[in-house]
C-alpha cells in the first residue's frame, strides 16, 4: 500500500511575513488531517525559515529545483548538500515552468533527478504534455519520452524510492483540471511503463497528479487507483485550502 503524499509548490511567491503566516496556518490545522505525507516547497531563500518553523517533522520541506553540481563555479545554483543542511527532504525536478523557461531538457532533468538521489534527497520528477501535444493526441508519447530519459540513462533502479508528478501543462495554473479518468489513464500508463522494467519499483512509486488541484476536485482525483496524491501550486498558498486537499488524500 503506497503512502498518500501531497506537496505544495509555492513557486516564486511570498514574503517573510506571508510565509510565516502560511506556516502558522498549516501548523495549527495539520493535526486534524489524517494519515498523509505532506511537504511544502518554498523559494530557496525561505527554506531555512520554513524548516526551522516546521521542526517537528509533520510537514517536511522540499525545494523547487536543485543543481546537478555539488560545488564550484556555478553562479546562481543551489546544491544538494546545501539543501540537506537545512533539512530539505524533496526536490522538484523538471517542472514544466523550468522546462519551458530555463532550458531543462529531458536529459538535464534525468541527470538532476539522479543527482538528487545521490545526495540523499527524494526527487519529484514532473512530466506532462503541453496543450498542443494534448490536442494532437500525443500525451502518452510525451510522458513516455520524459520517463524513458531516466530509464534509458540510469535504469529502473533510479526510480526506486522516488516520486513522479504527472502535470498536464494545459492544467497548470489555468483552472482547467484533467478529469479523474484522464489523469488515471496517464498515471496507469506511467506505472505500466515502469512495470515493463520492474513490477516492484512500479508498485512502490508514488505518482502525484498536478494541475489546478483544489479542495473541490481533490477527493475525486485521489480516489483513482494510480493517483497517490497531488502536487499543488496556487492552492498551496492558502493554508486551509491546502490542508483540505491533504485531508482528501489521507488514508
Ligand atoms: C504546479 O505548478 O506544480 C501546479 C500544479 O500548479 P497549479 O496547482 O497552480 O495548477
Amino acid at each position: 500500500m503506497r503512502q498518500p503524499f501531497v506537496a505544495g509548490n509555492w513557486k516564486l511567491n511570498g514574503t517573510l511575513a506571508s510565509i510565516r503566516e502560511l506556516v502558522a496556518g498549516l501548523k495549527s490545522g495539520v493535526d486534524a488531517v489524517g494519515d498523509v505525507e505532506i511537504a511544502v516547497c518554498p523559494p530557496f531563500v525561505y527554506i531555512p525559515e520554513v524548516s526551522a518553523l516546521l521542526d517537528d517533522g509533520r510537514i517536511t520541506v522540499g525545494s523547487q529545483n536543485m543543481s546537478r553540481q555539488t560545488s564550484g563555479a556555478y553562479t546562481g545554483e543551489v546544491s544538494g548538500p546545501m539543501l540537506k543542511e537545512f533539512g530539505v527532504k524533496y526536490a522538484i525536478i523538471g517542472h514544466s515552468e523550468r522546462r519551458a523557461s530555463y532550458g531543462e531538457t529531458d536529459e538535464k532533468a534525468a541527470r538532476k533527478f539522479v543527482a538528487v538521489k545521490q545526495h540523499g534527497l527524494v526527487p519529484i520528477l514532473c512530466v506532462g504534455e503541453t496543450l498542443v501535444e494534448h490536442e494532437r493526441g500525443n500525451t502518452f508519447g510525451v510522458v513516455k519520452r520524459q520517463i524513458d530519459a531516466v530509464l534509458d540513462f540510469f535504469g529502473v533502479e533510479a526510480f526506486e524510492g522516488t516520486v513522479i508528478a504527472y502535470e498536464p501543462v494545459w492544467a497548470i495554473g489555468t483552472g482547467k483540471t484533467a478529469t479523474p479518468e484522464q489523469a488515471q489513464a496517464v498515471h496507469e500508463f506511467i506505472r505500466g511503463r515502469i512495470a515493463e522494467w520492474s513490477e516492484e519499483v512500479a508498485s512502490r512509486i508514488q505518482i502525484l497528479y498536478g494541475g489546478s488541484v483544489k479542495a473541490a476536485n481533490a477527493a475525486e482525483l485521489f480516489s483513482q487507483p494510480d493517483i497517490d496524491g497531488g502536487l499543488v501550486g496556487g492552492a498551496s498558498l492558502d493554508a486551509s485550502e491546502f490542508l483540505a486537499i491533504c485531508a482528501a488524500a489521507a488514508k
